[in-house]
């Protein structure tokens, strides 16, 4: 890595190539502005700079836009997915091709300001390696989608012993050292803001209030949103799967004394009828429970089977990379 000293005898970390990758599903009307947008701060940035389009999809105009971008202008790179994959595979797939010595991750619908990008390349050169924009505030978000996600992140940090940020996206800088170890990391259900707070070096972040989204819809389902959070708990926690044993073992104690009073009940008082209740409580109980078992089991098998399977994680139809 290159290093300057600067007049204030600092050192400073030179990067002149910055990869920006960005996700689109259906974005047709934010193309346009976006690229102006990067365009204007990687020229303030005064860098040279390549915008990876990885199109995700789409139904509508947006590959043909990015296309159309990119016969015009040589620092526009696209990748077109044959269908959609969903928004951590596509941003692989941009990390899989990205030449840049410094990485921007950001989404398309404008809700992470591109400006903040020069921001974060300033901190970066003090010797991070990752620099996460870490949302402040979040305006235009269903009450819904804000309680989730705050709840979805407080578990998280609850339950897996690396500390993954809260209330961070993707937007964000790396280092070109982070993303080759991404390209590393064959796993198939990606949390990538996991994957990179597990790979560690020096990681700060700036703080800014997350706009709304400034044209078409959001992309990310309930159902899409579940499954990442899945993804998220299954890959860097097992602690659910411990729960379920402690509670296996709680309920089988409850249990067998129970049953000890059953007996008592039955050989001793001599009275079957009664109990009915409980015995209906307790078998429905457990019942739940082990419905419940089964399913955290699933999970973790499910993932495990697609690592298996090892099929690969997208699938280009066309690119210019
Ligand atoms: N996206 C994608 N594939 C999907 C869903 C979303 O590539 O299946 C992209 C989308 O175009 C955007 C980014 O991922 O650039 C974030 O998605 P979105 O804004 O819909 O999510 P939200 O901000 O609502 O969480
Ligand atoms: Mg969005």
């Amino acid at each position: 890595m290159l290093w300057r000293v600067t007049s204030l005898c600092k050192l400073e970390k030179i990067m002149t190539n910055i990869s920006v990758i960005i996700p689109v599903y259906n974005e047709e009307d934010n193309i346009q502005p976006l690229y102006e947008r990067l365009r204007s701060v990687m020229q303030k940035m005064g860098v040279s700079y390549e915008l990876i389009f990885v199109n995700d999809g789409s139904q509508d105009k947006t590959i043909r836009l990015v296309k159309a971008l990119a016969y015009k202008t040589n620092e526009v790179k696209y990748i077109d997915f044959s269908r959609n994959f969903g928004h951590q595979i596509a941003v692989t797939a941009g990390l899989d091709k990205a030449n840049g010595d410094a990485i921007v991750i950001i989404d398309a619908d404008l809700q992470d300001p591109p400006e903040l990008i020069a921001e974060m390349y300033e901190k970066m050169k003090e010797g991070y390696e990752v620099v996460y924009a870490k949302r402040k505030k979040r305006s235009g978000e269903s009450v819904m989608k804000l309680w989730t996600a705050s709840m979805f992140y407080r578990i998280l940090a609850r339950i897996t012993s690396i500390s993954i940020p809260v209330d961070t996206g993707d937007f964000r800088i790396m280092d070109k050292k982070i993303v080759e170890i991404l390209r590393q990391m064959p796993e198939k259900n990606k949390f990538l803001r996991g994957q990179i707070s597990w790979i560690g070096f020096n990681q700060t972040f700036i703080e800014y209030e997350r706009e709304e989204r400034q044209a078409g819809e959001t992309g990310y389902t309930y159902g899409k949103m579940m499954r990442f959070a899945l993804d998220g708990i299954t890959a860097f926690s097992d602690i659910p799967l411990k729960v379920v044993t402690y509670f296996g073992f709680i309920v089988s104690f409850i249990a067998f004394l129970i049953s000890l009073y059953a007996l008592y009940s039955r050989f001793i008082l001599r009275d079957y009828v009664q109990g009915w209740t409980s015995l209906m409580i307790s078998v429905l109980f457990i019942g739940g429970i082990q419905m419940i078992a089964i399913g955290i089991i699933g999970e973790y098998m499910s993932r495990m089977n697609s690592n298996i399977r090892n099929r690969p994680l997208y699938i280009i139809r066309d690119t210019n990379l």
